[in-house]
């Protein structure tokens, strides 16, 4: 017997049908001897739906109330789900975030879990009954309720697992694991057996898309194993944990593309101490995370500075450097948002050397110019022009023999 967590995201539930087809799952997971908890997110697009009635009513709606609204997508499919369970016989309670234990702090739309008392989710488990918890929200200490930003039902789901001491945390998805390079942008992409927390940090960051990267920070902060599965087929999904086997000879586990990308240019900046920091502390003040950063050699006591921020902070960050420019005595302020970040991730890197240099020749060899490089230990990231992220892939992915 083991104690199980599995979580649903929402197009596994997105109408009845599939809402008896995650049942029927669940239900013979239970029956075949395990405790079952179960984190569900809200239907379909329903989340999205949401958001866009509370934009029909203003364009900057109180952040409490917003996360009052969203909050009701997971209430709706933890009810459904249970009443399914109920219908195929099983014994099944459904918990609201508040009812579940999931303790939040932080701002109402993007808080983090601080604390779960699982107290109420365990008593069920030892009645024998399916927990049924609401991914996605928590209660502060002042008692409001709190959602925790655009797919944060993974991070509830890991939680859980950590605070029940689950033996796993199963994470069914739409596609069926983790692979070496989004499928739909490089058809030869492979399926990765295993991967460890640290990869799939930086390849959730660098916006692979599969899972939550908080939800993944805490997995490796309590070592609880993730194993995304497709929940529309069986299949074998990937591991998600400490120290991967790792394949023989593999130093690259994975490639991420990620085109929500702008980059701005400050142009003949004076080259003083300071500057940069009033650059970035300006938009580090407007709640705006940079991304790349470099700046040129200096010629004739003057830098260029580039940086990269996320595509919705436009405006913020123009804005906040409109008034800077003169303000610092920079020359001109450029921006360009036709560009791509293609990053590579290995543990492997660690012990391996010209995997940059390898990374390089491929692009080189497609043809393409490299803005900007940043590293890390364990990943290289380029910025290019957009329009050849999928050329780029492939030839990393070739190069690096992905397949
Ligand atoms: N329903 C929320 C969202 O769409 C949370 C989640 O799906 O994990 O972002
Ligand atoms: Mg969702």
């Amino acid at each position: 017997m083991a104690r199980i967590v599995q979580k649903y995201g929402g197009s596994s539930v997105a109408n009845v049908e599939r809402i008896f087809n995650v049942a029927r799952r669940v239900a013979q997971t239970a029956s075949n001897g395990n405790e079952v908890a179960v984190v569900v997110s809200a239907m379909g697009d329903a989340t999205d739906e949401l958001l866009s009635l509370a934009e029909q009513i203003t364009s900057f709606p109180p952040e409490r109330e917003l996360a009052m609204l969203l909050s009701t997508g997971e209430q709706i499919s933890i009810a459904l789900l249970t009443m399914a369970l109920h219908k195929l016989g099983c014994e099944a309670i459904s918990f609201t975030g508040a009812q579940a234990g999931v303790m939040t702090s932080g701002t109402h739309t993007n808080a983090r879990i601080c604390r779960f008392e699982a107290a109420k989710v365990l008593q069920a488990l030892a009645a024998g009954k399916i927990a049924v918890v609401a991914g996605f929200q928590g209660v502060n200490a002042g008692g409001e309720i709190q959602t925790l930003g655009r797919g944060g039902s993974d991070t509830t789901a890991v939680a859980l697992a950590a605070a029940i001491g689950a033996d796993y945390c199963e994470i069914y998805t739409d596609v069926d694991g983790v692979y070496t390079v989004d499928p739909r942008v490089v058809p030869k992409a492979r399926r990765l057996e295993e991967i460890t927390y640290d990869e799939m940090l930086e390849l959730a960051s660098l916006g692979a898309k599969v899972l939550h990267p908080r939800a993944v920070e805490c997995a490796k902060e309590h070592q609880v194993v993730i194993h995304v599965r497709s929940s529309f087929h069986e299949g074998k999904g990937t591991l998600v944990k400490e120290a991967a086997s790792v394949e023989k000879g593999t130093v690259i586990s994975g490639i991420a593309c990620d085109e929500d990308q702008v980059k701005f240019a400050l142009m003949g900046v004076p080259d003083q101490p300071g500057v940069a920091a009033t650059i970035f502390s300006a938009v580090a003040e407007a709640g705006v995370n940079v991304d790349l950063i470099v700046q040129s050699i200096h010629r004739n006591g003057e830098n260029d500075i580039l940086f990269t921020v996320a595509k919705a902070d436009f405006v913020k960050v123009q804005r906040v450097l409109e008034p800077l420019v003169r303000k610092i005595g920079a020359k001109e302020l450029r921006h360009q948002s036709n560009v791509a970040k293609i990053s590579v991730v290995g543990a492997g890197m660690i012990h391996h050397t010209g995997v940059a240099a390898g990374m390089f020749q491929a692009l080189a060899s497609a043809g393409i110019n490299i803005e900007i490089i940043s590293t890390s230990e364990i990943k290289i990231s380029c910025l290019i022009a957009a329009k050849h992220l999928q050329k780029a892939a492939e030839a990393i992915h070739d190069y690096f023999q992905l397949s």
